[in-house]
């Protein structure tokens, strides 16, 4: 390892199996090569030659089975190479997801694996999702990937759950290309905040991702792998666990955590397989305010893009062309309920909500739906607005919008989570 801190330039070599770790300072800059050899991010192979390049804050390694030499360009916060790594366990669960997918090739009644990964916070999870669902795609497999981490998901902004087919690698620099996920709106940042509703909407979800696996046998025989929250405690783990009969789960790989471990294979029927594995010691903690931060930054880039490519619109919105709604109206007691209803169903109840200041700065989802006929919790949503002004005098809503107006429906569900539009 050569290291010219001055020009900060550092170069790297790797022996076969090591993996490179390194952080951008925030507000930094640094680029990544591939000099020879072969090495990739994540499971997303590296082209030698092409210079990749990653903001402040980013966490990155980059992972060699052969061996290679790289080089850094810019202020890292550390970086070092590291020789131990559970890439070889990783990559033995990918195996044998291969050998179910197999089975499913060869007989037409089986499906491919449904695999969920949980553990506390911070111990890797979406990274392990990428890096099996990078592994199939490569081996030609159209993996379906299910996010249900409502405050740091990867498929689309904070506050829902959804799902996507899987059609090629991530990209070293933006993850996934967000192609037509199907997304939910769940409104909030916490899993614990609307539990029932939580539960519906995944419920709602695994059904949906069975649809999807009858009607296109490629993604059924490729399987589903599910990242989750990592509130996996009390209510939290109950959750999990409903998740995991939804989704009707064949594995669970539990990260880190050995009492999750027991607990989930005392409480889940014998036909499903729990496994336990290590983290990996490049994840990094991440603080709660740069939590805070990362989830504005997914907002920040669903209207502007990851670097600021895209030109977002602003424009009015009549209050009368537009019907609001939130979901949850203020718990009654069971003895005011009416007949027949109980206090939890007011917690996934349609609520109007009429235009006034408080719905300023706050995320707003357009759903599908399109007559007061559907059921619009259910339904799945097309994109997000954001509401910069609130004017009751001549009854106009100013949004941030990715798209022009007009809006592509008029049914909108009103998200707890708030972004200040500082451009
Ligand atoms: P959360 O509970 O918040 O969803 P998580 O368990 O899903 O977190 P990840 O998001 O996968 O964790 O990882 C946390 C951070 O660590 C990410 O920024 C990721 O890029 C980084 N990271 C993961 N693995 C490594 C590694 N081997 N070396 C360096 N950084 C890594």
């Amino acid at each position: 390892q050569r290291q010219k801190e001055s020009e900060v330039v550092q170069e790297f070599k790797l022996e076969q199996d090591n993996e490179l770790r390194f952080e951008v300072e925030s507000k930094e800059k640094v680029t990544l090569e591939l000099k020879s050899g072969l090495a990739e991010v994540f499971g997303t192979e590296i082209v030698k030659g092409k210079v990749y390049s990653f903001g402040g804050g980013s966490k990155i390694a980059v992972f060699t089975w052969q061996g290679c030499l790289l080089e850094l360009r810019g202020k890292t916060e550390a970086a070092y190479v590291a020789r131990e790594t559970p890439m070889i366990i990783y990559l033995n669960t990918h195996a044998g997801l291969e050998q179910i997918r197999k089975k499913a090739d060869a007989d037409e009644t089986k499906r491919g694996p449904i695999a969920m990964i949980v553990g506390p916070t911070d111990v890797g999870k979406s990274t392990v999702c990428k890096l099996l669902l990078n592994y199939a795609v490569r081996m030609g497999r159209r993996p379906i990937y299910v996010d249900l981490d409502v405050g740091q998901g990867q498929l689309s902004i904070p506050g829902t759950i959804g799902a996507m087919a899987i059609e090629r690698p991530a990209d070293v620099e933006e993850g996934f290309s967000q192609v037509c996920p199907l997304i939910y709106h769940y409104g909030y940042k916490e899993p614990g905040s609307n539990v029932m509703l939580y539960n519906l909407l995944v419920t709602k979800l695994a059904q949906t991702v069975a649809e999807r696996m009858e009607a296109n046998r490629q993604n059924a025989v490729s399987g589903v792998i599910i990242n989750t929250c990592g509130w996996v405690k009390g209510q939290g783990y109950q959750m999990l666990i409903h998740a995991a009969k939804a989704f009707e789960v064949d594995l669970i790989i539990v990260l880190d955590q050995e009492r999750l471990y027991n607990e989930l294979v005392r409480d889940l029927p014998e036909t499903v397989k729990v496994v336990f594995q290590p983290k990996s010691g490049g994840v990094v903690e991440r603080s709660r305010q740069a939590r805070v931060e990362s989830r504005d930054q997914k907002i920040r880039e669903y209207f502007y893009g990851s670097a600021a490519q895209f030109y977002p619109h602003s424009f009015e919105v009549r209050f009368s062309d537009v019907k609001i709604f939130k979901i949850g109206a203020p718990a009654l007691p069971d003895s005011l309920m009416p007949l027949g209803m109980k206090a939890e169903d007011q917690l996934t109840k349609l609520v109007t909500v009429q235009p006034s200041q408080q719905l300023l700065h706050h995320l707003i989802s357009i759903s599908m739906a399109e007559s007061g006929e559907d059921d619009i919790i259910q339904t799945n949503v097309t994109g997000f607005i954001c509401v910069n002004n609130v004017d009751l005098e001549r009854q106009m809503l100013t949004v941030l919008s990715p798209q022009p107006r007009p809006l592509p429906r008029t049914r909108l569900l009103l998200s707890d989570i708030q972004y200040m539009d500082s451009h």
